[in-house]
């Protein structure tokens, strides 16, 4: 099929199948994917909104048993540089989102065999009760995955828990490429295969959670493969509707066992507006600035993208892996004005919270992320104590305190 056949087929509103898809990426001009993807971005928002949203990343541990192979953030159990992030650590990162105009924390760490799920309850239900209004976007399917195996409960019957316990929404993170190929290569296989990431969301939607999609690209894997990660995604999509967005982002080599190159601008752009044909049923999609920096960022917003993310207060996974930019509110704002659209300040749902927080109060300006931990800090919390130990290091770490 030619291009301009796909082309003409895409604005009369019907789905590309995925060799139209890999029609598209391997042949169709740049300028016309991007049209073509602004075209549907305009369809989906009209008039002139781009959204973002005031939250803060933060990885409570990077203690990790899965041991992902492009993964610069985890350290095994029992390292030195290994942590966990204390109650009063994490509300005191609250308290700075809150100060900062935020209401969400997106909540993400390591498969930590020594944190039970009654550890996570126990954090939920202290964060609602000190904050009832704040939300918790918070572990992503290989983390609930992982709590499966820890329970030996069900997908559903740990999702439940944690709703109980507060839980808000779930972030997409984890699904890498959705084919098992690709997953055994990354050695991250084990923690999710392609169909048990995709099972999580389905029982989350069922719950009635919203969530997020995402994709790491440009490691092992072929085009092919990226637009079958696509397809399965809009497959899931059309059963009940319950992915709220869609974000790509270009795989970080730097420090990993993996290694490699890191995708060009060009190719997230490409990436990022055949994921916007390909998703026709996907309310938003996100522009990557934190890998790719505010200026393709501010590109992503002609490519297919009406989301500009998270104003990013602290990063610990993306800068262990090498790129660190840093946009807070002003700068965000700055760079969706000059682009030409009018910002404005989102929840998880996608419901606008109002204009910029920084034109109505004044916040101080951020010019460095924050990070987990301060370099050197390597204290522990006492209340990890009040959960059974199960790795060799912590149990001997409990009968020998340093
Ligand atoms: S990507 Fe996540 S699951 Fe994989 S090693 Fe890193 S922290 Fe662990």
């Amino acid at each position: 099929m030619s291009i301009r056949t796909i082309v003409e087929n895409v604005r009369a509103g019907g789905h590309v199948t995925a060799s139209e898809a890999a029609v598209l990426f391997h042949e169709a001009p740049l300028p016309v994917l991007g049209r073509l993807a602004d075209e549907i971005r305009a369809r989906k928002h009209p008039g002139d909104v781009v959204t973002y949203i005031i939250d803060r990343n933060v990885n409570y541990t990077n203690v990790c048993v899965a041991r992902c192979n492009f993964c610069a953030f985890y350290r095994p159990v029992g390292s030195s540089e290994g942590y966990v992030l204390g109650f009063d650590e994490i509300f005191r990162k609250i308290d700075e989102t809150i100060a900062l105009g935020g209401g969400q924390l997106l909540l993400q760490g390591g498969h930590n065999p020594d944190l039970p799920i009654e550890w996570y309850e126990d954090l939920f239900r202290a964060v609602k009760q000190r904050y009832p209004e704040f939300r918790l976007h918070a572990l992503s399917p290989p983390e609930v995955i992982h709590l499966t195996r820890m329970t030996k409960l069900p997908v559903a019957a740990v999702i439940d828990r944690l709703i109980a316990a507060g839980l808000d929404s779930i972030p997409g993170g984890g699904a890498e490429i959705l084919v098992d190929r690709v997953r055994k290569i990354l050695n991250c296989y084990g923690k999710a295969t392609a169909d048990e990431w995709l099972d999580v969301m389905r029982h989350a939607h069922a719950a009635g959670l919203r969530t997020t999609a995402t994709m790491m690209y440009g490691h092992v894997e072929t085009v092919e493969e990226r637009i079958e990660h696509l397809t399965r995604l809009r497959e899931v999509q059309d059963e009940r509707g319950g992915f709220t967005a869609f974000i790509a982002w270009s795989y970080q080599p730097e420090h990993t066992q993996l290694g490699g190159y890191e995708a060009t601008g060009a190719e997230y752009l490409r990436m990022l507006a055949l994921a916007r044909i390909v998703l026709d049923n996907f309310p938003s999609l996100q522009a990557s600035w934190v890998t790719q920096g505010g200026k393709v960022g501010q590109l992503s917003l002609a490519y297919g993208a009406n989301d500009m993310g998270s104003v990013m207060i602290e990063e610990n996974v993306v800068r262990a892996a090498g790129a660190a930019y840093c946009m807070d509110e002003v700068e965000v704002v700055r760079n969706i004005e000059n682009a030409g659209f009018t910002a404005k300040r989102r929840n998880m749902h996608y419901e606008i919270l109002g204009d910029p927080y920084f034109r109505m109060r004044e916040v101080p300006r951020m010019l460095e992320l924050a990070t987990a931990r301060a370099e050197g800090d390597a204290s522990r919390p006492e209340e990890l104590n009040s959960y059974a130990a199960r790795s060799a290091r912590e149990k001997q770490l409990r009968s020998h305190p340093r």
